[in-house]
């Protein structure tokens, strides 16, 4: 019972938050992330250094801040639970990542299920202030939350919750979604832009900025302001391919590297995050693995990308929602310290994302900003399970295909494995309710019924 009253608890203060407590939805809410969206492929198994993170200055405020940033958005989650975190090993993950010189924690209200700034709070407390740099964000994506008590609520309560009187870096969280009309209703009229420029004059906020998804508008209008207001720094997503790719990978999004020279051009510092797409640039598919231990036998995939998105020298530090112990270390390793890109190693990541692009897969990133959808589908469990079989081949496209047989077997099984039948695509009624929360722009009624045909196809067809 007292478990039962948690859980309820954790729902209900989740549903506030994004402002979807009056969906009629019986479906499970999501955790952090109990499921592997990053490749257990983890390079070499050695030592990891103590003393020897890379560090960045932040050249108004003189913080030295970790390359690594930890992402608090994907705390393990107890087993068997309803997604409740699990502290003991979250305490074990930040005093890890502490001893190993990660300093900088990004969280957000919205985060598993509003758990996570407590959870965040909780490791983070038993150190002293000054050891820290906690990074959370004004999350009032819904129309419930637009109001100025409401946001303001939302702040005062990101302080109770990670216990602290002041926060290091204050995000206006997804700028970009929604528009310029959304940006106007969450910072603009409600007068909110204006009190957290008040209250980083009090110095409860000791840097201000914004994290940036969706329409290039409101960026270009944010930056058009940087003389007045005086962003402190603004996180992008950048990676290898959205470098140069964005656009190909989603019509939505805006080339990394536009991104990054127009913070440059302003000397404001860029926190990076989706450094690995999504997972994308871990799980890649088998001959890519190939070409890129060809090159550094010893490295894991992921540290290429995590080179890539610290290599710039105006990224403060690059985030990484780090589930698993393996993980922690192998971006420690990376990162102590980083060994920049070289010339060469640029054009062979351009080529890599070149040949990326081949693959059709879904820009899904498991953020689960579109859970839960009214009518139980997982929709991220349908489209990361795509996205695997894309990856390793599992996607036949006809019966002539060489493999057909045993692709057809291994998607089919494996769909009816990571998504419950009742909680699959096909029960998708389009209603479009999930596509405005999505910050990757993703059609995702579209991508649901093009992903059904396919497994119907795939169902029908007699061998
Ligand atoms: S469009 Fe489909 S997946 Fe999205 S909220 Fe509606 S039923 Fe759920
Ligand atoms: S579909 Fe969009 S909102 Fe949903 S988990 Fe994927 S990226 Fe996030």
């Amino acid at each position: 019972m007292e478990k039962m009253n948690k859980q309820e608890i954790n729902r209900r203060k989740f549903l506030k938050v994004l402002s979807v407590g009056t969906a009629t939805s019986t479906a499970a809410l999501y955790g952090c992330s109990p499921k592997e969206n990053y490749s257990k492929e983890s390079g070499n198994p050695g030592n990891v250094p103590v003393g020897e993170m890379t560090y960045r200055t932040h050249p108004s405020t003189g913080d030295k801040v970790s390359i690594l940033g930890y992402g608090c958005m994907r705390w393990p989650t107890i087993k068997d639970s309803d997604g409740d975190i699990d502290q003991e090993m979250v305490n074990k993950l930040v005093d890890y990542a502490l001893e190993h010189g990660v300093n900088y924690f990004d969280t957000s209200p919205a985060y598993c299920k509003g758990q996570s700034e407590h959870a965040t709070g909780i490791a983070l407390s038993r150190y002293p202030r000054d050891k820290y740099l906690i990074a959370t964000k004004l999350s009032n994506f819904s129309p419930d939350t637009w109001s100025r008590e409401a946001s303001i609520a939302m702040f005062h309560n990101s302080l109770k919750e990670l216990q602290v009187d002041y926060i290091d870096y204050l995000l206006l969280h997804s700028v970009g979604m929604g528009g310029m009309e959304s940006f106007k209703n969450r910072y603009l009229d409600n007068g909110i832009l204006d009190f957290l420029i008040e209250e980083r004059k009090a110095g409860r906020i000791r840097n201000l900025g914004f994290s940036y998804h969706g329409d290039v508008e409101v960026y270009d209008y944010l930056l058009s302001r940087h003389e007045e207001i005086k962003w402190d720094f603004v996180q992008i997503q950048l990676n290898y391919v959205d470098w140069k790719h964005a656009k190909e990978v989603n019509t939505r999004n805006t080339d990394a590297e536009y991104l990054y020279e127009e913070l440059s051009k302003r000397n404001i510092p860029a926190i990076i995050m989706e450094p690995l797409l999504g997972g994308r640039l871990s799980n890649v598919p088998d001959h890519i693995v190939a070409r890129l231990k060809q090159r550094r036998p010893t490295e894991s995939v992921a540290s290429w990308a995590f080179r890539f998105a610290g290599s710039p020298e105006n990224v403060l530090t690059v985030l990484s929602g780090m589930t698993y112990m393996e993980h922690l270390q192998d971006n420690i390793r990376t990162y102590s310290p980083l060994v920049p890109l070289t010339d060469e190693d640029k054009d062979f990541l351009e080529e890599t994302a070149q040949l990326m692009l081949k693959y059709p897969t879904v820009p899904c990133n498991d953020c689960k900003y579109c859970m839960p959808c009214p009518y139980g589908i997982d929709i991220p469990a349908v489209l990361l399970h795509y996205n695997k079989c894309v990856n390793e081949g599992n996607v036949p496209k006809n019966q002539q295909d060489e493999n057909y047989r045993k692709a057809r077997r291994a998607y089919l099984i494996g769909y009816d494995r990571s998504v419950p039948r009742l909680r699959q695509a096909n029960h998708c009624i389009g209603c479009s309710q999930c596509n405005p929360l999505c910050p990757q722009g993703i059609d995702i009624p579209k991508e649901l019924h093009r992903i059904d045909n396919f497994v119907e196809q795939l169902k029908q067809e007699t061998l």
